[in-house]
């Protein structure tokens, strides 16, 4: 039970997955003893705090059987240690079965830009290698190399990418061996890929919105999708937009969506960055 104002007393339930405050107005009885028993007490917060808990828990359970669980082999980097073998997202159900494959290829796609450079960077175990992703990226992010938990400044493109990459292990882990809350993916009515960024380094969960009317537009190619999805991961990873040139949250995933080659001065940047959230 818990209390709004000083005389009025509700009951928090779960129902459907979601939460009720039921006014006690014909339990007056219980809702006298409760106050005498809990409510004046200095306990009181605490015992308020353990029911909103308990009935939020609750309604996160139930929540998730709208969604599909979806599971994603995690390739096994060289030099890499304790790496799960899979990844676990919680797919809401309204996605089409077409609209879902493009979310697991562009997951799967992610995984694999992010193996290709761990593998890249230890190079036969020097671990110095620079790998083709932060190549290209550093030949065009010049600002906003920090995420927002970073306590000393990152000098280039290249350490950012690097330090992009290890947050990113630590988040598949994290999501792999169930230490991080479960990452639900929504639909959204407007924009692409949406999620927000990390302010804590650990236990973030993965969770985005995704806008469905996107993942069916054929100018939205793979190669798009995946750089959008690697835009968000990089939100996760704790780093901010602006989603613009010359920024790292936005130049590292243009890269990918130019299948790391150079820019062609005949496209503009704003045809990639526009599917950024
Ligand atoms: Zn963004």
């Amino acid at each position: 039970m818990i209390t709004i104002n000083k005389d009025k007393y509700y009951i928090l339930k779960s129902k459907n997955g979601k939460c009720y405050l039921i006014l006690l107005t014909s339990k007056k009885s219980k809702g006298k003893k409760h106050k005498k028993t809990c409510l004046k007490k200095s306990t009181c917060t605490k015992c308020q705090k353990k029911c909103l808990k308990k009935c939020l828990k609750k309604c996160k359970k139930k929540s998730l059987k709208d969604y599909t669980k979806v599971t994603i082999q995690v390739p096994q980097p060289q030099g890499e240690k304790n790496v799960p073998t899979h990844m676990y997202f919680y797919l809401h159900k309204s996605f089409t079965a077409k609209q879902e494959q493009r979310i697991k290829g562009a997951i799967r796609a992610v995984l694999l830009l992010w193996f290709d450079h761990l593998n890249e960077k230890w190079d036969g175990g020097t671990n110095t290698g620079i790998s083709q992703l932060a190549l290209c990226t550093s030949r065009y992010a010049t600002k906003n190399f920090k995420p927002v938990w970073a306590k000393s400044s990152v000098p280039n493109a290249i350490a950012a990418t690097n330090l992009a990459m290890n947050q990113l292990t630590r988040l598949i882990r994290e999501n792999g061996f169930k230490k991080s809350p479960p990452a639900t993916i929504d639909p959204r009515n407007s924009t692409t890929i949406y999620a927000t960024t990390a302010s804590i380094k650990g236990r973030v969960p993965l969770s985005l919105q995704i806008n469905p009317k996107q993942l069916d537009n054929t100018d939205f190619s793979d190669l798009k999708v995946t750089g959008s999805m690697l835009h968000a991961w990089l939100h996760h990873a704790g780093w901010k937009d602006p989603k613009t040139t010359n920024y790292f949250i936005s130049e590292c995933p243009m890269c990918v969506m130019r299948d790391l080659k150079d820019k062609n001065p005949q496209v503009r940047d704003s045809s990639f960055y526009k599917f950024f959230d």
